[in-house]
């Protein structure tokens, strides 16, 4: 399982990095939406999580512009923004989960454990292997 984690706060972003990773997932940090979209173009993520607030382009552009370019990953948005109007732009951006921090991390494991199923399945409903993902339609 490979994660991408946008997350500009160096604390918050290695403290969830060390967590994931205890929890056997390989994963990449991104502190700018410029470079999460470098790397969603040249990795296959089985589940971003995007922070809402970063410098630059907002998690929210990030997202809409993800899935431009046809990337299909599960996207969870990571703000502490508790607006409904905000977190309604997000899954209208095409984010498929999010989450208000600080979160408790029992909390946020599940949901992360949810985000990559739901990839899978969405795999096996398609019926097409990871690499075509991005191609499919
Ligand atoms: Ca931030």
């Amino acid at each position: 399982m490979r994660i991408l984690l946008v997350e500009d706060e160096r604390k918050v972003a290695s403290f969830i990095a060390r967590t994931l990773r205890e929890n056997a997932y390989a994963v990449d940090v991104a502190d700018t939406g410029e470079k999460a979209l470098e790397l969603g173009r040249d990795v296959s993520y089985d589940a971003i999580l995007l922070d809402v607030r970063l410098p630059g382009m907002s998690g929210i552009e990030v997202c809409r512009e993800l899935r431009q370019r046809g990337v299909e990953a599960p996207v969870m948005m990571l703000t502490a923004r508790t607006l409904v109007e905000q977190r309604v732009e997000g899954l209208d951006a095409g984010a498929d989960d999010y989450l208000t921090k600080p979160f408790v991390l029992a909390e946020f494991l599940a949901r992360v454990r949810a985000l990559v199923r739901r990839g899978f399945s969405w795999i096996a409903i398609a019926g097409v292997p990871l690499a075509a993902r991005k191609s499919f339609p």
